[in-house]
């Protein structure tokens, strides 16, 4: 009974057609077409055989569709005497169109049109009638929606940003969060590649992922990226720490900070990132930032354009190596640099506004004292995660931060949550 409606509705959509216009090709082309394809006998093993003789000249043939991302590529087998091939999609409404009339044995439906997945046939006609042959068997399909690149959940203050790459064919979005131990919700649906989260409780942190919707279908949900959104209203400062991983320090640096569930940045060097892939990867389990501290800390000031690219490149390579992700932030070793270097670097440097002089005093107490008696809101802390004693005041310096009020995160935080947008070549000390 269906093909039946199926085959009346076809018929009427091609006899409207002819009625309304002539084909464009014109006749003469399309005999000539015809002429140059002869009956070829191997097309005959991809018919169907013929139920309504009758009503048929031409068999069916045999349809086959690719589902692309944002597209879906249909082809179909020769038929034997055949002036063209008409292409019908018909919607999941059932509402039938013809979307092709034409000699060509290839089709892409692609563009806005994609709203759902379809049902497409493709029949013959002999150009004398214009009258479709046998229908080819129905193919379903839908375009493929490709996993979100370049998610991005970033600290806009209170809130959190979420960004994604547009994917081909999709309608909407959508968003999911998780906070840990809690499983993912659906948190939006949007039609843009942005979504700004402001129910994220300031210092959680979660897990955003985005999958690309179309209609009923929905794709693959991206890797989740983390991110948290900080209050405004209280105080904050990026503790950031230098020269490291340093086995045994950063070990148990990462641990107070874990414990504490707070944030820091490092600033690595190139060569330890070859040593101790492990601790890097731990520092980005945690969600701590990671920036570029040159290869082997070198006076940027004191080196040639060369070699100061020479620097920075190999330290990008060997920490994307271990993340997969290029630092995007720049600390010059000794907090080295001119305007020369500034030109050169095409990322924003970082220098600091609270330098505690730990390398030099080698004392837990005097590098937490440092910091407690000078820290004020927007403050870049320098230490180093290769000597000892600034480990152990670290584990003294977050409880009593903590107590202050302070919130402590990394620097692209702190910079984003005083909106401040740095800029590649510009020296950074703190966030005031
Ligand atoms: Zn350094």
């Amino acid at each position: 009974m269906r093909k039946y409606i199926f085959r009346v509705s076809m018929l009427t959509v091609v006899l409207l057609l002819l009625a309304a216009a002539p084909f464009p090709t014109g006749r003469q082309q399309m005999r000539a077409e015809e002429a140059v394809r002869p009956n070829d006998p191997s097309v005959a093993a991809h018919s169907e055989p013929q139920e309504e003789p009758e009503d048929r000249r031409l068999t069916a043939p045999t349809l086959e569709a690719f589902q692309k991302p944002g597209a879906v590529t249909l082809r179909w087998s020769e038929v034997t005497g055949a002036s063209g091939y008409y292409v019908f999609r018909t919607a999941a409404d059932g509402r039938e169109e013809l979307l092709y009339r034409g000699s060509q044995r290839v089709y892409t439906d692609a563009g806005e049109a994609m709203a759902q997945p379809y049902t497409y046939r493709v029949a013959g006609f002999v150009y004398d009638d214009g009258r479709p042959g046998a229908a080819s068997q129905e193919c379903r399909a839908a375009p493929l929606l490709t996993v979100p690149a370049d998610v991005q959940a970033v600290c806009a203050g209170a809130a959190v940003q979420v960004s994604w790459q547009a994917v081909a064919g999709a309608q909407s979005y959508e968003l999911l969060r998780a906070a840990p131990g809690e499983p993912d919700l659906p948190l939006a649906s949007t039609a843009q590649t942005l979504w700004t989260d402001d129910t994220a409780v300031p210092g959680v942190q979660y897990a955003y992922q985005v999958r690309a919707c179309l209609g009923q279908s929905a794709g693959e949900a991206s890797q989740a990226v983390s991110g948290r959104a900080l209050d405004p209203a209280r105080p904050m400062i990026a503790l950031t720490f230098d020269d490291g991983p340093e086995p045994g320090v950063t070990d148990l640096v990462l641990n107070t900070l874990e414990r504490y569930g707070v944030k820091a940045t490092f600033f690595l060097q190139g060569y330890r990132v070859e040593l101790y892939p492990d601790l890097v990867r731990r520092e980005q389990a945690l969600a701590m930032q990671i920036g570029n501290h040159t290869y082997e800390h070198p006076q940027l000031t004191k080196l040639d354009d060369a070699a100061i690219a020479e620097q920075l490149a190999r330290t990008d390579a060997v920490i994307a190596a271990v993340t997969g992700e290029t630092p995007v932030l720049v600390r010059p070793p000794y907090g080295a640099h001119d305007a020369r270097v500034d030109g050169l670097i095409d990322r924003p440097l970082f220098r600091w506004s609270l330098d505690t002089r730990d390398w030099e005093t080698l004392n837990s107490q005097k590098t937490l004292e440092a910091v407690l008696n000078r820290v004020r809101d927007g403050d870049i802390v320098l230490m180093h995660d290769v000597h000892m004693p600034t480990a152990q005041a670290v584990e003294q310096l977050i409880p009593a931060l903590l107590e202050r009020g302070y919130q402590m995160v990394t620097v692209t935080e702190l910079m984003s949550a005083r909106g401040i947008a740095p800029e590649a070549g510009v020296v950074y000390r703190c966030a005031r």
